[in-house]
């Protein structure tokens, strides 16, 4: 069966993340791909939810509060800065990480995810993922800004070295209206 783009970025990282590691949640919106992460590494892991909106942060934290899950650090800040927020262990090894770009919905649409930022996470994040580790990209782009972002991040994803990232496009293209792809980097 050919999968659905969400379905395939959780089938990516639930392949490679193991139960006890930390991974990184960079945008966490309403919380769902920060549940799904914190299944996956159960309770002797940890996820590192990132968002810039109080408003994705309470709606994260209900969310988990209502599943009963308590292996979320829910941070407030950009996903460019997620540097300082790892511990000196978690810096040697991250399990895996999932960007999902662009507006919270049924939110303001002005507060978008943007491309230079979230290279500068990406480039953040590789140094300290574990070999074979997977940074899964969902990219939406029909949202204005959304061609900007999409053009920044594909054009950093390509030119990474090949004998150092697998880099995988994954998308439809006979679907109408801007439908969002996958980018996944896999460490080598
Ligand atoms: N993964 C979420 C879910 O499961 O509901 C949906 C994420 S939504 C498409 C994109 C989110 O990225 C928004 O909540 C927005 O506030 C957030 N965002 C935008 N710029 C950001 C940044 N620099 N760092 C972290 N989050 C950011």
């Amino acid at each position: 069966m050919i999968m659905n783009i969400l379905n395939y970025a959780h089938y990516l990282l639930e392949g490679s993340i193991e139960k006890g590691e930390t991974v990184i949640d960079a945008t966490c919106g309403n919380g769902h791909d920060t549940l799904f992460l914190s299944r996956v590494v159960g309770s002797t892991g940890q996820v590192l939810a990132f968002d810039i909106q109080q408003e994705a942060i309470d709606q994260t934290r209900q969310t988990l509060l209502e599943n009963n899950y308590t292996n979320v650090s829910l941070i407030l800040d950009s996903h460019a800065n997620v540097t300082s927020h790892l511990q000196t262990k978690e810096i040697e090894r991250v399990g895996g990480a999932i960007f999902n770009l662009g507006y919270l919905p049924q939110s303001d649409k002005q507060i978008i995810t943007s491309g230079d930022s979230t290279v500068e996470a990406i480039e953040n994040i590789l140094p300290v993922l574990k070999s074979k580790g997977l940074v899964v990209l969902v990219v939406y782009h029909g949202h204005e800004g959304g061609k900007d972002e999409m053009q920044t991040v594909l054009k950093y994803a390509m030119r990474l070295p090949q004998r150092a990232f697998h880099v995988l496009q994954y998308g439809f293209i006979n679907q109408q209206n801007d439908p969002p792809f996958i980018i996944a980097i896999q460490k080598r």
